[in-house]
């Protein structure tokens, strides 16, 4: 089969790498892709927006099947226009991707399907924000309705910072993604994320994640788009999952048939889990980055049959061969980062170190410039790990962060901190 993954990060490198080692794969393009994806694949320049561009390319490159790694060509309806030219693709249409791209969708969706989740009130004006912010009080949570990449979320612990929360959302902070404003219940609780693929019927968990995304050693400083993760997330135990399955996902899905958007993809749940009860806290249509690293880590080859099945509406005969394995990944960023950070920087010692199906490094922001591996990002390399235990995982991992001679770089030393104890 000749297959397309559309994105560039650390996620389709690791996307690539678990679709390379099917046999089905006969040959694997990625667009745009990175330096280090083009180690193992072919990678195209494509405005991966553009359907029709997408389309064309598909045509000329006779690709069999199409993998839709970000979520933004997702909500553009990119994977409508390959369905309907007759491609065969994994991922959400734009309709089904509302999931993520509106949070007062996924907010009545939960309503119409009676999936826990914390009570809310929806805004399209700051009065009527600003009076129910005064009259839940604080700590409350202040939401832009539409795709801020991870920054339109405002958790505010005094009423004081709600209300500026709600005026510079209605002021135009996050554009058009803040015209409309979701005002929620502060929850607490454990975080974790649950993933599964939907074949618009059928529902089949592929995993558990936990993320890292403060910056900082301890959870400190401010939030980035993901530090590290670790697979699986003991805090979400098989009797949590089955309450998630059966109490959010499932009654998620089969509203989404009901209402003629039946969701084909993965659908990642970020769970809040707090006495033995997980509620939504949001989905996402896509993996998350950096946790598919460690879902595509523990899968390997099968989580291509996996994504085939699901976009072909087979996934009620598939099952995951689960191996006792624990998998972690370690970004390391660019110094500087969350913030501005300088690009450019030589990454050495890389070739040194070992890749195989236990170790291995992706690569979300590097180009190679004259043979030179430079860094291109903020969030620069995945280094990833599995083991029988969570704790030699992570000591392989940090042994290959300790091989990277790359001086502008840096990373937490504490990936996987909340399992390990
Ligand atoms: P991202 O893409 O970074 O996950 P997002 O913009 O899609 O973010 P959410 O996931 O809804 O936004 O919120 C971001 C984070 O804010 C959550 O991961 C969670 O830690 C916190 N959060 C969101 N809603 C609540 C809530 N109601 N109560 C407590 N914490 C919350």
């Amino acid at each position: 089969m000749n297959i397309l993954i559309l994105g560039s990060g650390g996620r389709e490198h690791a996307l690539a790498w678990a679709t390379l080692q099917n046999p089905k794969c006969d040959k694997l393009i990625v667009a745009p892709g990175n330096a280090g994806i083009a180690q193992i694949a072919d990678c195209a320049s494509l405005d991966i927006m553009e359907g029709a561009a997408v389309v064309n390319f598909c045509e000329e490159n006779s690709i069999d099947f199409v993998i839709v790694g970000p979520e933004a060509p997702l909500a553009a309806g990119v994977a409508d226009d390959l369905r309907n030219a007759g491609f065969r693709v994994f991922g959400p249409s734009a309709a089904a991707a509302k999931l993520e791209a509106s949070k007062a969708f996924t907010k009545e969706i939960c309503d119409a399907a009676g999936a826990p989740t914390a009570g809310y009130g929806h805004f399209t004006e700051a009065e009527a924000a600003r009076a129910y912010v005064k009259a839940q009080g604080a700590p409350i949570v202040i939401k832009a309705d539409g795709l801020a990449a991870g920054k339109g979320v405002i958790i505010a612990m005094t009423e004081a910072e709600a209300l500026a929360a709600v005026d510079e959302m209605f002021d135009g902070a996050f554009g058009d993604a803040g015209a409309e404003v979701v005002i929620e219940e502060f929850m607490e609780g454990e975080e974790a994320s649950f993933f599964v693929l939907c074949d618009g019927e059928n529902v089949l968990p592929i995993g558990t994640a936990q993320d890292h995304k403060r910056v900082g050693d301890g959870d400190t400083g401010p939030n980035t788009g993901g530090m590290g993760a670790y697979s699986p997330a003991p805090v979400l135990t098989d009797a949590i999952a089955e309450k998630a399955l059966t109490e959010i996902i499932r009654p998620t899905m089969a509203e989404m048939a009901r209402r003629g958007m039946p969701y084909q993809g993965v659908l990642y749940a970020g769970l809040m889990i707090k006495d033995g009860q997980p509620r939504l806290v949001e989905y996402n249509v896509r993996f998350g980055d950096p946790e598919c690293q460690v879902l595509m880590m523990r899968l390997g080859a099968q989580a291509f049959d996996l994504m085939h099945a699901a976009a072909d509406g087979r996934l009620a005969g598939m099952r995951v061969n689960w191996g006792a394995d624990h998998a972690i990944t370690v970004v390391m960023a660019a110094q500087g980062y969350p913030g501005s950070y300088k690009k450019g920087s030589e990454i050495k010692g890389l070739e040194a170190l070992p890749e195989d199906s236990r170790n291995m490094v992706f690569h979300a922001g590097t180009t190679l410039k004259d043979g030179v591996m430079t860094a291109t990002g903020g969030r620069v390399l995945n280094v990833t790990a599995r083991g029988d235990t969570l704790a030699e995982a992570q000591a392989r991992a940090y042994a290959m962060v300790d091989q990277i001679d790359w001086p502008e770089g840096f990373c937490r030393r504490d990936i996987g901190w909340r399992a390990l104890g």
